[in-house]
């Protein structure tokens, strides 16, 4: 134990050492979520900018404060917070931090209404979720029961007026780097990463992350009549992206730096192709299933809270082999079917 401990301990050093002399610091958050606690990153420049808030929660607030205080900071000196993307472990406390600092925000155009108007926009998502669910297969009691913990949930979230919009290919500058804006959909609708061109650092929040295989949440068409996007279809896309770049050192948005960002995606392609493979294999064998069933079939009963997650996954793989001509879906009694393509 104590020898793993100092390996990891050893590997990890020189990336910390790296960001320090740099003027990064990593802050681990709270969150009340199963995913453990959210980093926010400290850039020491001017502007002092601070990446990602944390929950809506008094606890996160309070060890924002700390950290801030560890480094001589306190949240007043902020003059700038930018926000990776819309998920509220990042976002969340984007109200408090923004009145107590008076700090201007910043975020991606596709995240602006989200931070600008959270409860609508999660609202309006819910409601999607909700039927895309039951067209799917899912039993209308389960999605009304997470339809109840979706609302919850929603109090971890707050909104702010967003001040600065950037674009993909923007480039904020500051006294001692630039960071280069971006856009890698695919975990969420708005995925921002940030580069260092110098340094060959990435800022890549919940884009990679190295002990979560980021699993792309369906998302909400941007008008009701447009199809829902295919998450994992652009979400391997934008990894395609990433791996081409020269980084050195990535920054997640949960767990440790990661050091070589290539085998790690190629870690994830191989695994979403297993995956890809297992469900086209299901239905050769079970014939036609909601992809509800499929999710059924292969992780068991699954609790209320994971329905939403694995039917993710389940329409994320199919978006694949539908796209490859593999599959192809037909409906009954309103709920959409899968088969092997003819
Ligand atoms: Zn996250």
């Amino acid at each position: 134990m104590t020898v793993m401990i100092d390996r990891t301990q050893a590997e990890l050093a020189p990336m910390f050492a790296r960001m320090e002399s740099e003027g990064i610091f990593m802050f681990e958050i709270p969150t009340p979520f199963a995913v453990g606690p959210v980093n926010c990153y400290l850039i020491e420049d001017d502007p002092l900018t601070l990446i990602d808030v944390g929950t809506n929660s008094g606890d996160a607030l309070e060890a924002l404060e700390n950290a801030l205080a560890s480094r001589g900071h306190k949240l007043a000196d902020l003059d700038q917070i930018i926000i990776t993307h819309q998920h509220i472990d990042h976002g969340g406390l984007i109200e408090v931090v923004k009145q107590r600092s008076g700090a201007q925000v910043a975020c991606l155009d596709r995240c602006v209404p989200w931070i600008e108007d959270f409860q609508s926009e999660a609202s309006a998502t819910d409601r999607w979720a909700s039927k895309t669910m039951q067209q799917n297969g899912v039993p209308e009691e389960v999605a009304v029961a997470l339809r109840a913990v979706a609302k919850a949930f929603r109090g971890w979230g707050s909104s702010a007026k967003v001040d600065r919009v950037l674009q993909e290919g923007d480039v904020m500058k500051f006294r001692d780097r630039e960071l280069e804006i971006f856009y890698r959909p695919g975990h969420s609708i708005s995925d921002t990463v940030f580069w260092n061109a110098d340094t060959q650092t990435l800022i890549a929040a919940d884009h990679l992350i190295k002990h979560i295989s980021s699993n792309p949440l369906l998302e909400r068409p941007p008008a009701p009549d447009q199809p829902r996007p295919q998450e994992l279809v652009v979400y391997v896309e934008s990894l395609r992206k990433t791996r081409e770049m020269s980084a050195t050192l990535t920054l997640s948005g949960h767990g440790e730096p990661i050091a070589d960002h290539v085998s790690l995606i190629d870690e994830r392609f191989a695994l979403t192709e297993k995956r890809v493979e297992k469900l086209y294999s299901m239905l050769a064998d079970g014939g036609p299933q909601s992809a509800h069933e499929l999710a059924r079939g292969t992780w068991g009963n699954i609790a209320v809270t994971q329905a939403f997650l694995t039917l993710s996954e389940v329409l994320g793989n199919l978006d694949i082999l539908e796209n490859a001509g593999r599959v192809s879906r037909s409906e009954s009694d309103d709920v959409v079917k899968y088969e092997v393509a003819a």
